[in-house]
């Protein structure tokens, strides 16, 4: 993984460097969370993006509901809560048959949130920087700096001008998304065998009758979901096997449609306001989220699917566990390893067995007429995939039981 020492760096550009505690590449809402969360910690923290904000994001705009306590434990939850659609919940269609999916923690029902990810991301940014994180845009992280294993800093390409600028670091993180340049770097990317799934995503006004609530619609070999976000527009997405070369991501987004005819039904009369935006695969594996002198965050430390609700929450989370590790300072890295394993080991069991279901049609069906008569069990199970209740409430043997006994 080693590119150069920090010296030989030094030599090679004959410049001096920028010298920040945590160098983070990549500013979604993992990177912004954690510069912001480490600015008003006391550190010097450098957050370069390659793209500009506000940037489109593929995504479906759905997030859940737990999001509200990470925004608050940043204090941007009110500005945010008014810029986002509350939800009731997701409707999921599966096999004919429906049942409502809804979240519930100690205090009551919860809400999700439809999201508009260009303002949301560009929002957490603009927090960051409040914070008192520098905040430098199309600037990429091309190659790091590494003395023996440990990485010292990375080189940083500006987009604009092509020119390379050395910055020395006590820890570099990736918060660079699914295509981590660093995690490829360290040397801990693995390849994405299942679920292997291109994502597309466009948004659409004009649909009558869903403001409330979010719906899922499971297709033979792919799903599909419609979220309301801000503005009155409706977030359609959708996770389609990745084959079927030759045919366009237009063609294969609307036979997606088409192929679900309550879904064709909603969209009939309504207006496509985007171009479709697409990620492939969808997922991300990565063997490590730490090590010396790096750490990754969000996206970049793995991603399985947003079926279960993965996406802005963990990436929120884990720049929560990323900041508390760096700021405690001791060994950085195994600390945010365990602090990932508690935070996250039993929703990731949760979601394998999801999707275990999604790849074997009758059981997913089954399970949804089942859960569709017990709507204590699909409280239960929303409230997991919520994140408002550990998700081994829902692992238990009876929890179990209850959603899949034939
Ligand atoms: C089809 C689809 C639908 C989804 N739907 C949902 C959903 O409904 N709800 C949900 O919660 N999640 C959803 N997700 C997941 C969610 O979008 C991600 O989990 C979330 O964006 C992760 O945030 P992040 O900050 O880790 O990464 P990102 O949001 O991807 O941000 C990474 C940033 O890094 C920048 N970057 C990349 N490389 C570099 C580099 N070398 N140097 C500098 N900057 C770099 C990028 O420009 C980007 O801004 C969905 C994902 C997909 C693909």
């Amino acid at each position: 993984m080693a590119i150069a020492t920090l010296d030989a760096a030094r030599r090679d550009r004959g410049r001096a460097m920028t010298s920040v505690d945590v160098l983070i590449a990549g500013a979604g809402p993992a990177g912004s969370a954690l510069a912001a969360a480490l600015a008003r910690g006391g550190a010097s923290v450098l957050l370069v993006e390659s793209a500009v904000h506000p940037r489109p994001k593929t995504c479906a705009e759905y997030a859940s509901p737990r999001i509200v306590e990470e925004l608050a434990r940043l204090d941007v939850a009110d500005a945010w809560m008014g810029a986002a659609v509350p939800l009731r919940g997701m409707n999921l269609y599966a096999g004919g048959r429906s049942t409502q999916i809804r979240y519930a923690d100690g205090k009551g029902p919860r809400d999700a949130w439809g999201v508009d990810r260009r303002s949301f991301d560009a929002r957490l940014a603009e927090h960051a920087v409040r914070t008192g994180a520098v905040l430098r845009e199309r600037a990429r992280l091309v190659s790091l700096i590494c003395e023996g294993r440990t990485v010292r800093g990375a080189t940083l390409r500006d987009q604009a001008t092509g020119r390379d600028e050395i910055v020395s670091a006590a820890w570099t993180v990736g918060a660079d998304g699914t295509r981590s340049n660093v995690s490829r770097l360290v040397g801990v990317d693995r390849p994405v065998r299942f679920p292997r799934r291109l994502g597309l995503v466009a948004h659409y006004s004009g649909v009558a009758g869903l403001t409330d609530h979010g719906e899922m619609h499971v297709g033979r070999g792919y799903y599909l979901g419609l979220a309301p976000t801000p503005g009155g527009e409706l977030n359609v997405g959708m996770a389609l096997s990745m084959g079927t070369p030759g045919q366009t991501a237009n063609a294969r987004f609307d036979a997606a449609i088409a192929g679900l005819p309550a879904v064709a039904r909603r969209l009939a009369h309504s207006e496509r306001l985007t171009s479709i935006r697409g990620a492939a695969p969808i997922g991300h594996r990565v063997s490590s989220a730490a090590g010396p002198g790096w750490l990754l965050v969000g996206d970049a430390a793995g991603f399985v699917d947003p079926f279960t609700g993965e996406g802005i929450h963990r990436a929120l989370r884990s720049a929560r566990a990323a900041a508390d590790a760096i700021l405690a300072g001791g060994d950085v890295a195994a600390a945010y390893r365990a602090q990932r394993r508690r935070a996250f080991a039993a929703k990731t069991a949760l979601s394998w067995l999801v999707q275990g279901f999604l790849a074997a049609p009758p059981l997913l069906d089954r399970a949804v007429a089942r859960l569709s008569s017990r709507p204590r069990a699909a409280l239960r199970l929303g409230s997991a995939l919520g994140d408002c209740r550990p998700a081994t409430d829902a692992l238990s043997p009876a929890a179990l039981l209850e959603v899949f006994a034939p």
